[in-house]
């Protein structure tokens, strides 16, 4: 991205902006007479080499209109709609997606949320934008195709790698927001420092974020969830104090105590290293999000024992047990999605105990069932976890790790229990003996499923059946007559 003048930028946008959809863009506003520009996050991403389909087009004036006209040129094969109240249009042509809007400019007052929107000029609706880095255009009329209006030195914000506001920070981090955790999710995404003005003043504004929707802080967390290093983002969450607002369990992990000479890892800093670890490992959101919590009742069950040190009992069955109520308050999905995450939680430690233990049969068989499909996905995260700084200690746990992944390939090749449903169900144990639905019914299926996880009888009726039989028989049941 090193250009030795203008008129190179321009010969590249000209290229750039090449193609059927900004050439009738092009022609329709000149037809209409008027001024015309492709913006924000379109024209960053060129510059950054990222892949964009969302193209935001401006026009001072008439942005539906503009729409409609264009709509009309590229024929039936597009899809127009019309956003009246916001003063907002968009096409979809085959997989993009183009929004137009007029020029605006935006007032706010401090005890509001919603600016005052009126029509303004090109600079107006620059001057509204998050970063400068965001607040390119590119003209798109024929006498000026290609030309960049650069009015806050973005290129070079980019080229330094930096985030910075157009403005006055404190005005625009008070006039919305969001743009604070905006500013901390394209440092994590791009890999970009904060300008440190700007970052001071996320700091004086943190506590602004409470007018902010659960929704729209969630779409930017997420996005820091899913960038290519978290720790980048989460650090500054919480230098900044927006983590204490937005997320206290997670602030409530940090610190190392000592007690009688004995302390404890911060569970705050291992957290992050997970989380970097599993991201250089996958790009699943909801793994990322059971690295994030798979410590999260570490607080709430931490206990110092005279014998044992530093001891989080349960912190696995509390951490699912806490993930729910996390989800709700910051509007993650509530559906499989949490099951998931809250499965992983609950399931974090075993593989480590597998590999602490002796690496039993039944104790795989009963993993893999617990697991199911989740077994792969489980093993990364476990994996993950291992942040010893110790290297005989770390290449001790991998290897014992390898250990159980070949332990889980055999079984499962030999047991097939990674989906498995015991073989004799309820409906079948009540028509046996004649029972109604009760207590022993589902004492009796359990007693089948852990006599095949402990490898006591085979996955097959027929030995389930026997075993039923024996079984019952030492509490009194006998088989109806037929
Ligand atoms: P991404 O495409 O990665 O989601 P983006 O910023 O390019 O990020 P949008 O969030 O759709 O995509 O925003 C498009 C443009 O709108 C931005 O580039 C910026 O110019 C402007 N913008 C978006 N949100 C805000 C905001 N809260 N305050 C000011 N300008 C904003």
């Amino acid at each position: 991205m090193i250009y030795d003048n203008d008129s190179e930028i321009e010969k590249e946008l000209v290229q750039k902006f090449s193609g059927k959809i900004f050439e009738t863009i092009s022609r329709v506003a000149d037809n209409m007479q008027l001024e015309c520009y492709a913006i924000g996050g379109y024209v960053r991403d060129i510059f950054l080499h990222r892949p964009s389909k969302d193209i935001d087009i401006v026009t001072v004036g008439k942005g539906i209109e503009l729409a409609k006209a264009v709509a009309k040129e590229l024929g039936p094969k597009v899809s127009l709609s019309v956003f009246k109240n916001f003063g907002t249009a968009q096409i979809k042509f085959k997989d993009t997606e183009i929004e137009f809007v007029g020029a605006r400019r935006e007032s706010y007052q401090r005890d509001s949320r919603k600016p005052v929107v009126e029509d303004g000029t090109l600079e107006d609706d620059q001057n509204r934008r998050d970063f400068t880095i965001n607040a390119l255009a590119v003209c798109l009329n024929k006498e000026r195709f290609g030309e960049l209006l650069d009015p806050f030195g973005g290129l070079q914000d980019m080229a330094n790698l930096i985030i910075r506001t157009p403005l006055d920070p404190d005005i625009t981090f008070s006039d919305d927001p969001l743009r604070m955790m905006r500013a901390i999710r394209f440092s994590s995404q791009l890999g970009f420092d904060i300008e440190a003005d700007t970052f001071d003043a996320i700091t004086r504004n943190k506590d602004r974020i409470a007018i902010i929707s659960s929704e729209r802080i969630i779409d930017e967390l997420n996005k820091i969830v899913l960038s290519p290093k978290p720790s980048v983002g989460f650090l500054q969450l919480d230098q900044t104090g927006l983590l204490s607002i937005i997320f206290p369990e997670l602030v409530a992990l940090k610190g190392a105590e000592t007690k009688e000479g004995i302390g404890h890892k911060d569970n705050f800093y291992h957290t992050l290293i997970v989380l970097d670890n599993i991201a250089l490992k996958t790009d699943n959101l909801w793994l990322r999000w059971a690295a994030i919590l798979h410590d999260i009742a570490k607080p709430a069950t931490k206990r110092f024992d005279k014998k044992l040190g530093w001891t989080f009992h349960n912190h696995n069955f509390i951490g699912e047990k806490m993930v729910p109520g996390i989800f709700r308050r910051m509007k993650l999905p509530m559906n499989e999605k949490m099951k998931y995450v809250q499965k992983m939680v609950g399931l974090h430690m075993r593989p480590q105990v597998l590999v602490d233990e002796d690496i039993t049969d039944s104790a795989v068989r009963r993993l893999l069932f617990e697991a199911g499909d989740d077994i792969d996905d489980l093993m990364t995260l476990c994996q993950a976890d291992i942040t010893s700084k110790n290297p005989e200690k770390v290449r001790r746990y991998l290897r014992n790790f390898e250990i159980v992944r070949e332990k889980l390939k055999d079984i499962e090749e030999k047991d097939h229990v990674r989906n498995f449903q015991p073989p004799i169900g309820g409906e079948e144990i009540m028509e046996i003996f004649g029972l109604t639905p009760g207590v022993e019914v589902g004492r009796l299926k359990s007693s089948i499923k852990d006599a095949i996880l402990d490898g006591a009888i085979a996955n097959e009726y027929d030995a389930a059946y026997k075993y039923l039989i024996d079984k019952a028989k030492k509490i009194g049941l006998e088989p109806k007559s037929k």
